[in-house]
């Protein structure tokens, strides 16, 4: 076989491995982009946008079986799940074409096929194409999969993983979520909205325990009031077929009787299958990839982006190493920083977090203090009858820099993004007092938030002063 030569190479398509290849592209790179499966990765088919695809369709249905609180009237409110699932599928693959022009667009090479080092600077693909590629730059964005348990394997039929639960076309009576990571809480909200009796079973003491002690106790009550059961430090030890459902075995509990399980327990990195040792990849924990700031593996020359190197596990996280990735691959020096990553929960209400808690905060020495506004006390959120939840920033009193920012409620995804700002600048406290903000918008929580963390909150009552 031939054998083709590229500048780059980058090893599978997801959010890390695409963006990669266009930035190589741009910078004048010849590039070839290979996947074994579909363009766009776990985020695309399995992942972000088909579960927030549903979640936009869960979220119309409440409006709609809620427009009376707005004064609107409507008749008997009934949805057909399975053409929400087909929704999804077309949303899915009108993005994946778009994703296969852009590429091609940017004149990069396509394989589709299983790639495999078989020496530091060459490739061998097998599948649909058949490959050998030689490269000086080589990008791994292998990603992750979901994680299987031995003593509860997915079957798919009954028992489904993060993947497989996407396939539904009818919806249980009651579904198991084992798991309260942001995974499994995202389904959760999902399916309760969807009039399902959801049960998650969480071994740690609390869900999004990872979150910190104010958002887990947030989404617990929210949840709770949805009738979401949640049951914490609850170990599963085996799920039995039971008739038409499921008999869940619990440590110390008697069992649990569902139709359903979503076994949602973390994902497995995907690097095992590469032949990393050709190419004389170090491979750390759990599979994981060890990189430099670089994005540099302990081979020069060949880096690693996304999942795969264990950080994170979040598109935006993966996209961004991979710029890097790439710009240092073309000759460039670019570095990456890991303080100011936001992350969004999807759930309802949404949940977004970026840098420090109070806590983590305190831990570190900062003399933190927190600027916290609920929303109940902003006219934009009243007027969309949105009042739950608040956002608060974290403060170092001392030089009034933002170390880091939480929010609970409507629209925080898209709050977050004026912290990321705050944060990847270094700005402080007075930056985002002295920035004028849009009236009536949820935005100007922000400007709350920061004049509460000053002491001179407008709209919101003074600090009874001792
Ligand atoms: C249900 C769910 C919801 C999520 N929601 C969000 C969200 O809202 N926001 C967010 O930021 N993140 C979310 N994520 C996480 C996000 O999907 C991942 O962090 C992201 O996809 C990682 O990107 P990646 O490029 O590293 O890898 P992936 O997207 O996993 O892509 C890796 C690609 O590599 C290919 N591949 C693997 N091995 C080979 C090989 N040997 N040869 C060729 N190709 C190979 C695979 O086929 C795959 O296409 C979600 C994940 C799940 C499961």
């Amino acid at each position: 076989m031939e054998r083709q030569q590229f500048d780059v190479v980058v090893i599978g398509a997801g959010p890390g491995g695409y963006v990669a290849a266009i930035k190589a592209a741009q910078e004048g790179k010849k590039v070839c982009l290979i996947d074994k499966h579909f363009l766009g990765g776990t985020c695309l088919n399995v992942g972000c946008i088909p579960t927030k695809t549903l979640l936009a369709s869960a979220h119309v249905l409440h409006q709609v079986k809620h427009a009376a609180d707005f004064g609107i009237a409507t008749g008997p409110v009934s949805f057909q799940y399975a053409q929400m699932k087909a929704r999804k599928d077309g949303v899915v693959e009108k993005m994946r074409k778009s994703l296969e022009g852009l590429l091609l667009a940017n004149k990069i090479t396509i394989l589709r096929g299983h790639a495999e080092f078989i020496s530091p600077r060459e490739i061998k693909v097998k599948g649909q194409d058949n490959a050998l590629l030689y490269a000086e730059n080589t990008i791994i964005a292998t990603g992750s999969e979901p994680l299987d348990i031995p003593a509860f394997p997915c079957d798919h039929e009954r028992v489904f993983n993060s993947t497989s639960i996407l396939e539904l076309t009818e919806l249980p009576k009651t579904l198991a979520i084992i798991g309260g990571g942001y995974i499994g809480c995202e389904f959760a909200s999902l399916f309760a909205e969807l009039g399902v009796q959801v049960i998650i079973l969480e071994a740690l003491p609390s869900i999004v325990a990872l979150q910190g002690k104010a958002i887990a106790e947030a989404l617990t009550r929210a949840f709770v009031k949805k009738g979401i059961d949640i049951q914490t430090g609850v170990m599963v030890e085996g799920i039995d077929r039971a008739g038409e459902g499921l008999s869940i075995r619990l440590k110390d509990r008697p069992p649990l009787v569902c139709d359903r399980a979503l076994v949602s327990v973390g994902r497995k990195i995907s690097s095992s299958g590469l032949s990393l040792e050709k190419a004389g990849i170090a491979v750390g924990e759990k599979g994981a990839i060890p990189v430099s700031d670089k994005m540099e593996t302990s081979v020069p020359g060949i880096y690693a982006i996304g999942d795969v190197t264990g950080k994170f596990l979040l598109a935006h996280v993966a996209s961004h190493q991979g710029i890097v990735a790439a710009s240092n691959a073309a000759g460039k020096t670019a570095f990456m920083h890991y303080e100011a990553i936001p992350a969004v929960i999807f759930t309802d209400p949404e949940i977004a977090t970026i840098g420090l808690t109070l806590e983590q905060a305190q831990e570190a020495g900062y003399k933190a203090v927190i600027g916290k506004f609920p929303f109940q006390a902003l006219g934009k959120s009243v007027a969309a009858m949105q009042t739950e939840g608040f956002a608060q920033m974290v403060v170092d009193e001392r030089t009034g820099q933002i170390l880091g920012a939480q929010v609970v409620g409507n629209e925080a995804s898209n709050l977050i993004a004026e912290m990321g700002i705050a944060m990847t600048n270094e700005l402080t406290l007075d930056c985002v007092i002295d920035t004028v903000h849009a009236h009536p918008t949820v935005a100007e929580a922000w400007l709350e938030a920061a004049l509460l963390a000053n002491d001179t909150p407008i709209h919101f009552p003074p600090k009874v002063k001792r």
